[in-house]
């Protein structure tokens, strides 16, 4: 599988995946290979379950797959909280994903899985999507580690214990000026780039440093040929649905996250603004 950042699901090509995947859910497959198990129904899992069932029916239309998301926690989401989830319930129930929650992954085999109720799914496909962790050389700075090994830095992305050291990226926790703390994203990973290279090179120059912020929260997750679902603020208000937040998404990926890294100019230029569309600020 690409990246699920990718959009590269033809959009509005939608099919009617109920009628085509209704008839798997609680069925059983004829044999392992027809069951894909994603583990985890963080935003990694919604996005690769959702994404799945268009997928594969493209590459054997005759076969009759069933994706089933696992998640250990009673709600798909957890981290998303209550305001998408609807969105995120329907774009699975249309789709035809299985979605089995309260329940974690204690065994993978070649050709099953087993659940912590017990139960045993036959497959030859699971998909892990649970647990984040920072690359390991944060264990080589002389620091404060977070649960995640991001190097806990102060509002200039630099780690307290080691002054010459400033972290970006996936690699820092920090948080921003409201007191919500940075998630491995890009959206965050972005803007912690260029203030850490800024404040990496004021420091060096003798000029003064720019405290972190990355500008308003959102979050769009993409639901396959379900659309996607696009929210604003920490509290994840939902603002698009549908076909508009699948737009919004194609834009995210193949656009605004790409800096114009071959044009020097257009890089300076660009160096200061922050990739949310209007709608969000
Ligand atoms: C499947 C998936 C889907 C995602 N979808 C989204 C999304 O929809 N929206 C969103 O906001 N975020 C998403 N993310 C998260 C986002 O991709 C990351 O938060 C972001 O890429 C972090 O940027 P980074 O520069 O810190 O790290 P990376 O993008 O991981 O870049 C680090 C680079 O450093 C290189 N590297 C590692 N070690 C060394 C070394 N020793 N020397 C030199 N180079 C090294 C790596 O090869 C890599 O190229 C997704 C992540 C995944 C895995």
């Amino acid at each position: 599988m690409p990246p699920t950042c990718s959009t590269s699901t033809p959009w509005p090509a939608r099919r009617d995946s109920r009628r085509t995947y209704a008839g798997w859910s609680g069925g059983r497959p004829a044999w392992p290979g027809d069951t894909v198990v994603v583990i985890g129904a963080g935003f990694t899992g919604i996005e690769v379950a959702t994404a799945l069932p268009s997928r594969l029916q493209a590459l054997a239309p005759r076969r009759p797959v069933r994706v089933v998301l696992i998640e250990a926690d009673p709600a798909v989401g957890p981290a998303l909280g209550a305001s998408p989830r609807p969105v995120i319930e329907q774009a699975l129930d249309e789709l035809g994903v299985q979605v089995l929650t309260g329940r974690r992954l204690v065994r993978a085999g070649p050709a099953e899985v087993e659940l912590s109720d017990g139960s045993v799914i036959g497959t030859r496909t699971a998909i892990w999507t649970a647990g984040l962790a920072a690359n390991s050389l944060t264990a080589r700075v002389n620091g404060t580690r977070d649960g995640l090994g991001r190097l806990v830095v102060d509002r200039f992305l630099r780690v307290p214990e080691a002054p010459s050291v400033f972290a970006a990226g996936d690699t820092a926790a920090v948080d921003d000026p409201a007191g919500h703390r940075v998630l491995q994203s890009c959206q965050h990973a972005i803007p912690l780039g260029k203030f850490a290279g800024h404040n990496a090179a004021s420091d060096l120059l003798g000029h003064p440093l720019e405290p972190f912020d990355p500008g308003p929260y959102l979050t769009c997750v993409d639901l396959g040929h379900a659309g996607a679902v696009a929210t604003a603020g920490w509290d994840r208000e939902v603002r698009l649905t549908g076909e508009a937040a699948k737009a919004l998404k194609k834009a995210i990926c193949e656009s605004y996250i790409y800096p114009p890294a071959h044009d020097a100019d257009a890089l300076l230029a660009g160096a200061a603004r922050r990739p949310h569309p209007a709608i969000f600020t």
